[in-house]
């Protein structure tokens, strides 16, 4: 049965505007990319971040897809389906471009600063209810810091986006650059279901179907998840929260129960770490609702958000035009009542302090 949530101003942590192609984002290059881009024969590129092929309904569900483009291009079909439909108050587009993951750190920033400002131009500009993530070049801290304070005065901007999978784990040193400058200007890290490629998908190795590379997405969360709790992300930032978009989150309570039992064991040698992973993570760590890994009863999933022990974890996100569930039935069954207003709005408030402005 659907829950209908119109009434509530929902803010929705994961939607996909989608940049149509590489011709769109020319106003926004200087004259050094413009000209790279097009003698290099690749501006009629489309560069959505995608493994998957752009039909599969895991990419775009049926009735969300446009007469033409890809899904996610348009602004009018996307305001009607993604923001009318669900009531939303604010959303938080994430934008799933390649300029997440060249090689190339110059062109990799070059990319994101113009996806950025076409973010900004094009879809922040026109539409009063969006917000974004910033896309930074992750594997290139002082470039990304950069990028980070070049748009901290627009407040349209809340949160600075990752993939779960990069070259190295999140809790590296490496990175810690971009958490201070997301720390000093109230915004969360996102960290997104997707890879780089710098490393196999999964721990053993390359598979060969998407049935492999997205379901071991939520393995890559649980490892990032322990390695920004174990390296003491959050003891040197203790204002910073980290947003798990599109992760799942009733894996949860069993790793919660591993991760808590071990570091028990062998807690002499992380001595910064001085209460359980579990507890770090209900403070600083919150998970998008979309996809659910729903039970067929769903006692079994008030169950599980018993066992998560925190009221505060979880974000409402509808991941459209992503195909999770059908029509506007995006809130799973088993979740209490009293914790719908949580979810859907007071959770994301005290999240993303930047939505407040
Ligand atoms: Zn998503």
């Amino acid at each position: 049965m659907s829950t209908n949530i119109a009434e509530y101003g929902a803010i929705d942590c994961d939607i996909h505007p989608a940049v149509p192609n590489m011709r769109a984002l020319l106003p926004y290059l200087d004259e050094y990319w413009r000209d790279a881009i097009v003698s290099r024969g690749i501006v009629g590129a489309n560069q959505d971040l995608t493994s998957y092929p752009p039909n599969a309904p895991l990419s775009a569900r049926p009735d969300w897809k446009p007469e033409k483009g890809n899904a996610g291009t348009d602004l009018a079909l996307l305001k009607s389906q993604a923001l009318d439909a669900f009531g939303t108050r604010f959303a938080i587009a994430n934008p799933l471009h390649g300029a997440l993951v060249y090689a190339n750190e110059y062109m990799a920033a070059a990319l994101c600063s113009a996806v950025n400002d076409w973010m900004a131009k094009e879809w922040l500009d026109a539409e009063p209810r969006l917000r974004a993530s910033i896309l930074v070049p992750a594997e290139s801290p002082e470039l990304a810091v950069a990028e980070i304070e070049r748009l901290a005065h627009d407040k349209r901007f809340v949160q600075v986006l990752f993939l779960v999978m990069g070259s190295i784990p999140l809790g590296k040193r490496f990175y810690w650059p971009i958490y201070a400058a997301a720390e000093k200007h109230g915004m969360p890290i996102g960290v997104h279901a997707g890879s780089m490629y710098r490393n196999a998908p999964t721990s053993i190795g390359w598979g060969s179907f998407q049935l492999e590379d997205y379901v071991a997405q939520s393995q890559a969360f649980e490892g990032q998840l322990l390695s920004l709790v174990s390296e003491g992300v959050f003891v040197k930032y203790p204002g910073l929260k980290v947003v798990m978009i599109e992760s799942g989150f009733t894996w949860l309570p069993a790793y919660f129960w591993r991760a808590d039992k071990t570091w028990r064991g062998v807690r002499s040698e992380v001595p910064w770490l001085n209460r359980p992973p579990s507890d770090v993570v209900r403070e600083h760590v919150r998970f998008t609702i979309q996809p659910t890994d729903e039970p067929p009863d769903p006692k079994q999933l008030t169950r599980v958000l018993e066992q998560i022990g925190s009221d505060d974890v979880l974000l409402f996100s509808t991941d459209y035009p992503h195909w999770h569930y059908e029509g506007e039935d995006v809130i799973p069954a088993g979740i209490p009542p009293e914790l719908l207003r949580k979810i859907l709005v007071d959770n994301a408030l005290a999240t993303y302090p930047r939505l407040a402005n």
